[in-house]
């Protein structure tokens, strides 16, 4: 058991998800989420647009398997593409199809994003289809493809842990496309496992789009990558208009900073709202380093319990698993 597989863990847990809201754990995310409410989030873009820094903003929600869950996030999401544009903000959105209703039904979701598109592109907003897990990930293509029919204020994520992300960022050249290493747990038969297979490839998807693509996100905080993309694109005479580094918020901040001054256009990807639980719990298990987040504040006696019991119930998961293997 590594401590990622814990976090990821605890990332899917239901039960946490609804007591860290209900109990209001805020076990550090605050460093990383950018309000609650709108209105706090509209005062982040704000001090972030005045250092020239573009906003990417993220609506959290996760386990959204009731249709009315997700037109309670689609409602939101309308709300801050009018806030983006009445206070004329520098951000557009990103969204995660399951928290429309994919897992629900797949006409039920389309509908939903394409209210959300239809606004967008009315105010020439530009709105980004988060990548999940494999398992969503033919469905949520699809849901591009059938949408740019009728708007192309669209575009997607390309995750370079997966082995077809070669082709995919072949056929979505003409896309504008976020280009990550991957978030999730995946099994070996669709992606690649060690660290340095996922940076060479994603290296490689970078260099292609840069070199063939629309308008490439970078999206990362590896400073390697970072610097290679810099010397790349001075070598090939890429435009700074062709491409921008992307960076969650509330990490190596400095950085984000940096390169804005250096004239490169940056973009911070912005969660907000309520349901923050399982954002936060992928972040440490990606970079469990990223616990330095986690404040004082969280040993406490209701957090202790909560945690105790997670890691109860994870070890109690895996010995029973093992039972079924026997
Ligand atoms: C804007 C944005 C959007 C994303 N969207 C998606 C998505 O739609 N789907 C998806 O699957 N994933 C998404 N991700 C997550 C992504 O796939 C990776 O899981 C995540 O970014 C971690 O990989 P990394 O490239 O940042 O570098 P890592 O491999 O985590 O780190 C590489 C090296 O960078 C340095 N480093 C990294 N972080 C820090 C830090 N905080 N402080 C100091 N040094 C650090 C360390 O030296 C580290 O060894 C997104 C990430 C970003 C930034």
């Amino acid at each position: 058991m590594t401590l990622k597989d814990f976090f990821i863990y605890l990332s899917e847990n239901r039960f946490l998800n609804s007591a860290a809201q209900k109990y209001g754990l805020r076990l550090g995310a605050q460093s990383v989420v950018a309000g609650v409410s709108i209105a706090e989030t509209v005062e982040s873009i704000k001090e972030l647009n005045k250092h020239k820094i573009s906003c990417t903003v993220d609506n959290l929600g996760e386990f959204v398997y009731e249709k009315s869950e997700a037109i309670e996030a689609k409602n939101k999401i309308l709300e801050v593409i009018q806030a983006i544009h009445d206070e004329k903000l520098d951000a557009h959105i990103s969204l995660k199809p399951s928290q429309l209703g994919l897992d629900i039904d797949y006409d039920f979701c389309k509908e939903n994003l394409r209210d959300i598109v239809s606004l967008a592109n009315q105010y020439n907003i530009f709105v980004n289809f988060d990548m999940e897990d494999y398992g969503r990930l033919d469905k949520s293509f699809e849901l591009l493809n059938e949408l740019n029919k009728e708007y192309d204020n669209i575009g997607t994520v390309i995750q370079a842990y997966f082995f077809e992300s070669e082709e995919n960022i072949e056929r979505y050249k003409d896309f504008r496309l976020r280009i990550v290493k991957g978030a999730y747990k995946e099994p070996e038969d669709v992606a690649y496992q060690s660290k340095s297979d996922i940076d060479k490839n994603f290296i490689k998807l970078i260099e292609y789009h840069l070199l063939n693509g629309k308008f490439t996100s970078i999206a990362t905080h590896d400073h390697n990558v970072i610097n290679h993309v810099k010397d790349f694109v001075k070598r090939n005479n890429i435009p700074n208009d062709k491409f921008e580094f992307q960076m969650l918020y509330g990490f190596r901040k400095d950085m984000q900073y940096d390169l804005a001054k250096e004239g490169y256009n940056f973009c911070t990807y912005l969660p907000f709202g309520k349901d923050w639980y399982g954002y936060f719990m992928r972040r440490l298990a990606e970079r469990p380093q990223n616990l330095s987040l986690v404040t004082k504040q969280v040993f406490n006696k209701k957090t202790n319990t909560v945690i105790g019991l997670a890691a109860a119930s994870f070890v109690l998961g895996r010995l029973s698993k093992k039972d079924k293997v026997k």
